[in-house]
């Protein structure tokens, strides 16, 4: 098979990247960065999130499997000594298929694994929310944020949203510190929709920030922000038998 490899370079040697290729290479495999079949990503979630960036024009080809390398790596359950056990018997894994979000703005498309969300740092943001063209609220505050269910224990979970199990269809909308008093209102709680659902953030984007997983766009052009699940899908390769409620314990319950 057709190998990328994708490593944080803060935590991977030039050597050990080279005795990983070696290895993949022993194991009858060819390195192919640029088309590649599967997709090992080695450091942490971070990494994953700019791998999938980086292969977002083939990212239905592709298989990601993140290498576990000292981070939080919510998304790996394997480790850098795995690679032999995951080549050699490949389709006794499983590969699991997690929508990316997709926001439209001007003429521009972006695609997120975890959240997009829109923030003003400047001064408070000033958003009408529509939903699938309903008028839900006009929101006041520092931010919004769509999350999909895979990144729902991301950035959304530090704003108290709920954790979605990504075998849930669905959506979320969560504010960030909104302003409620007398004079302005907002629903004050995450809002989880359809996966079919249309959230559009109505108001100028100038001066504001678009974030998307670990990127940013401070340039935007327009008026109107809207946020979808798209049809681009992320393949991560998983353990079978590999226990969500498990997964949640230990990384953030821890007893
Ligand atoms: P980062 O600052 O290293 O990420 C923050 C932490 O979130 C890291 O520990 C990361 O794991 C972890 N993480 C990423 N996706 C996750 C998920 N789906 N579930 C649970 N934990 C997750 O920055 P980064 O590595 O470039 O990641 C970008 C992400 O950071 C964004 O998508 C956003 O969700 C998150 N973020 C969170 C906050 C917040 O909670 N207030 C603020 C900004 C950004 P690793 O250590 O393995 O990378
Ligand atoms: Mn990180």
């Amino acid at each position: 098979m057709k190998i990328g490899l994708f490593v944080k370079q803060e935590v991977v040697s030039k050597e050990n990247e080279n005795s990983l290729i070696s290895k993949i290479v022993s194991l009858s495999h060819e390195i192919d960065n640029n088309h590649p079949e599967i997709v090992f990503t080695v450091g942490g979630d971070g990494t994953l999130l700019k791998a999938i960036q980086k292969y977002l024009p083939i990212i239905d080809e592709v298989t990601f499997v993140p290498l576990n390398k000292g981070k939080l790596a919510y998304f790996s359950d394997f480790k850098v000594e795995d690679i032999e056990e995951i080549l050699s018997s490949f389709s006794s894994f499983d590969k699991k298929s997690y929508p990316l979000l997709r926001g439209r703005f001007g003429n521009e498309e972006i695609y997120a694994l975890n959240e997009i969300r829109i923030e003003n740092p400047f001064k408070t943001l000033v958003r009408e929310v529509y939903i699938n063209d309903e008028y839900l609220e006009t929101f006041r505050g520092n931010g919004l944020l769509v999350s999909s269910p895979i990144g729902s224990t991301a950035y959304n979970k530090s704003l108290s949203g709920a954790v979605i199990s990504p075998n849930v269809s669905a959506i979320e909308l969560s504010e960030i510190a909104p302003i409620n008093n007398r004079l302005y209102s907002s629903l004050k709680s995450s809002l989880v929709l359809p996966n079919n659902a249309v959230i559009s953030l109505k108001g100028d984007l100038s001066n504001v920030v678009i974030g998307y997983d670990h990127l940013v766009n401070t340039s935007a052009k327009g008026n109107e922000l809207v946020i979808t699940i798209s049809d681009k899908k992320a393949n991560i390769l998983k353990r079978k038998g590999h226990s969500y409620i498990k997964h949640l314990n230990e990384t953030f319950v821890g007893k």
